[in-house]
């Protein structure tokens, strides 16, 4: 029997606690609301619609949000003039660049430029080492997305065995250092792969938990984990049947489905709790003013 881990009941929990933690530490002290910078460069389908859910999400718990929309052609100086204005601007408490960016950029030098007290996405080597040392810092929303899942459904993660599919600087990284931290929610013992790893399925064979972020539908099959192993599906896909388009997850839903002991489904899973910690990163930022 699967359960299917609901990301979205979990983020409204979530958005209601952050809600009172505005009334009560932000409008009862009459101090300013939060206040998210979005800077986004192009014209990006995907990019386009992860920008709009994340300001919806701020004005779905009413803290502000700005954003900064570039045209495709623009230069790193113009980008990096935009993201100065950002750390100047003290009515702004966080703000991140949105990624992946085009490929005249150079993004390492676009996430060094940001202000790492205003790094709400938590990519800038400052937050990302910490991270990694057991500190506190700014941690990457999908990655705290998916611990907060773990802890909230109460499945342990300390001396489990993690297999992490893919080691993206956004999702594969953080995720397997948080798992792996010496840390309340962490302690796990953790297997990172990717594409150049043979054989993935003997790992995933031996995982209690998987996490899978690799972006391909239907990568993960019911052959390639063991019974009763937790799945957490990351990827997300745009997929077309038609004239219709549909969100696809990692996992090969049929043949999982059954035999994991809890899953996330794609949509409905990840994905909703990514949105609501980048605005907990940025109520965190505006509670560090
Ligand atoms: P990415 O930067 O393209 O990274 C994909 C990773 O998958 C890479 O590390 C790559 O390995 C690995 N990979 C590719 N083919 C593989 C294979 N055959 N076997 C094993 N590993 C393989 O993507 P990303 O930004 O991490 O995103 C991954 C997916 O998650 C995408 O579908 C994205 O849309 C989704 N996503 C969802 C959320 C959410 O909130 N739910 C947030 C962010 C991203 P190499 O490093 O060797 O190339």
């Amino acid at each position: 029997m699967t359960q299917l881990l609901n990301g979205n009941k979990l983020a409204i929990d979530i958005r209601k606690e952050i809600s009172k933690e505005i009334e009560k530490n932000i409008r009862n002290k009459k101090k300013r609301l939060p206040h998210l910078g979005i800077i986004l460069l192009g014209t990006n389908s995907s990019s386009l619609t992860y920008v709009n859910s994340k300001i919806q999400e701020c004005k779905n718990i009413g803290i502000e949000s700005s954003l900064i929309h570039l045209p495709n052609d623009s230069s790193e100086r113009e980008l990096l003039k935009e993201i100065q204005k950002m750390n100047n601007n003290p009515l702004i408490d966080g703000f991140i660049v949105q990624l992946p960016l085009q490929k005249h950029i150079n993004s390492d030098k676009i996430i060094m430029s940001i202000n790492p007290k205003k790094d709400v996405d938590g990519f800038h080597p400052e937050n990302f080492g910490k991270m990694s040392l057991d500190m506190n810092a700014f941690f990457p929303a999908t990655a705290l997305g998916i611990l907060t899942i773990l802890e909230r459904s109460k499945i342990e993660i300390s001396g489990k065995h993690t297999v992490v599919i893919g080691r993206s600087r956004i999702v594969g990284r953080p995720i397997s250092i948080l798992m792996s931290r010496k840390n309340y929610l962490g302690n796990s013992t953790v297997t990172l792969t990717h594409s150049q790893t043979p054989n993935i399925d003997c790992y995933t064979k031996q995982a209690d938990i998987i996490i899978t972020a690799v972006g391909r539908p239907g990568f993960l099959t019911g052959k390639m984990i063991k019974e009763g192993a937790i799945v957490i599906d990351v990827g997300i896909t745009i997929v077309k049947d038609g004239k219709k388009s549909f969100l696809k997850g990692d996992v090969d839903f049929n043949s999982v489905y059954g035999k994991a002991s809890y899953l996330t489904p794609v949509p409905g899973g990840v994905g909703p709790m990514t949105r609501i910690m980048l605005v907990k990163n940025t109520l965190m930022a505006a509670l560090n003013r």
